[in-house]
């Protein structure tokens, strides 16, 4: 209905069957418990905020490496792989944007899982993909297996979102040897959670392909600053892409920001530990409250309760300034994502289910 209203003359053709992704929202109020956009709930480590500042005032007239060489390096040791094997963006968003219009397209459908992220078929339409959704199974696992079949590319998010489940890394490599001539992305925007990373395997297979995130276990989600790590071919086929469309790939605060973050190894690990342990102690308490939990290696968790529809609970919490994220989904209209907050907020989250659940 939405899309007939706004029909224009003035749209190029492919405009009018854009379905386009809907961000989580962000309020502009105060005093909101805000767990629905997977960010952190801690600030991102202080050293970062000092090299914005530094850049910000030494150098900000000028135009930012078109190469983003600093970064890439700093990426490319902590995985002891060459910095031509890395690709920076604005974002994992942007890094997703590039990958599927440089490597995901092509003759025979893209697959990836009929719950995943969102933004993979609105990728699909705005480059005309063709694309298949593998089902995952009953209890939202993603089955590999279903995955041994004729197709162009692959990708999967590992830990999937919003299920937050993970897939060991053993499963990921007999999917690159089941298909050496196909494309294997692996987007692993929450791995630093409690997931298996992929990246060891870029070294031995050429068909694959890992995205990462600075917005999740770094704090940054306002900065933008997402990679790519994978051999030279692919690498460069994101580069062809990002110069055909903007030379810069991200700004000079980001790359200074994102530099900083990337260093500084000691924030990272103890604030990605607090997640996890937050993360395990709200199960529990889900759980106890009735609520039926997935098993989580992300920064949220996806929970559905029995006796109580997802949109009446999402707007109880809602009415009480507390944030959660529902998708429509039919299979998953009832669950609720809740993002990982301090232990204050999940307390508070806590508290108001109970209210509402009594
Ligand atoms: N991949 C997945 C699976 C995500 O959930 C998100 C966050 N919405 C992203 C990628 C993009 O994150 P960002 O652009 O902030 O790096």
């Amino acid at each position: 209905v939405r899309l007939e209203i706004t029909m224009s003359r003035f749209w190029s053709p492919i405009v009018h069957s854009l379905i386009p992704y809907v961000a989580g929202e962000q309020p502009t109020a105060g005093g909101i418990t805000k767990l629905n956009t997977n960010e952190s709930p801690y600030g991102p480590s202080p050293l970062v905020l000092e090299a914005i500042s530094k850049a910000a005032s030494d150098t900000l007239r000028l135009y930012p490496d078109p190469t983003a060489r600093e970064l890439r390096a700093a990426i490319a040791e902590s995985f002891g792989i060459d910095k031509d094997e890395v690709f920076v963006g604005n974002g994992s968003d942007e890094v997703l944007a590039h990958t599927f219009q440089a490597l995901l397209n092509h003759e025979r459908p893209l697959l990836f899982p009929d719950i995943s992220y969102s933004f993979y078929p609105t990728y699909c339409r705005l480059y005309g993909i063709a694309y298949q959704q593998v089902p995952v199974d009953a209890e939202m696992r993603i089955c590999l297996d279903d995955y041994r079949q004729p197709c162009g590319a692959i990708i999967l998010p590992n830990p999937n979102a919003p299920t937050g489940i993970g897939l060991p890394q053993d499963d990921i490599e007999s999917l690159l040897k089941y298909h050496p001539d196909q494309v294997v992305v692996i987007d692993e925007a929450y791995v630093d959670f409690g997931g298996e990373s992929a990246v060891p395997l870029v070294g031995t297979y050429p068909n694959l392909l890992v995205i990462q995130t600075l917005s999740k276990s770094r704090g940054l989600a306002g900065l933008r600053v997402g990679f790519a790590v994978g051999q030279r071919p692919l690498i460069e086929a994101l580069e062809r892409v990002k110069d055909s469309f903007n030379s810069y790939p991200l700004d000079r605060l980001a790359l200074a920001g994102a530099v900083a973050a990337w260093k500084d190894r000691d924030w990272f690990d103890r604030h990605r530990a607090m997640i996890i342990a937050s993360r395990e102690r709200l199960a529990v308490a889900l759980k106890a409250l009735g609520f039926h939990v997935l098993p989580s290696s992300a920064n949220f968790l996806f929970a559905r309760h029995p006796n109580r529809a997802g949109a009446e609970l999402t707007a109880e919490l809602r009415s009480r300034g507390i944030l959660t994220r529902r998708f429509s989904a039919d299979r998953i209209s009832d669950f609720l994502r809740i993002s990982i907050g301090t232990d204050e907020e999940c307390d508070r989250l806590l508290a108001a289910l109970g209210e509402i659940l009594h």
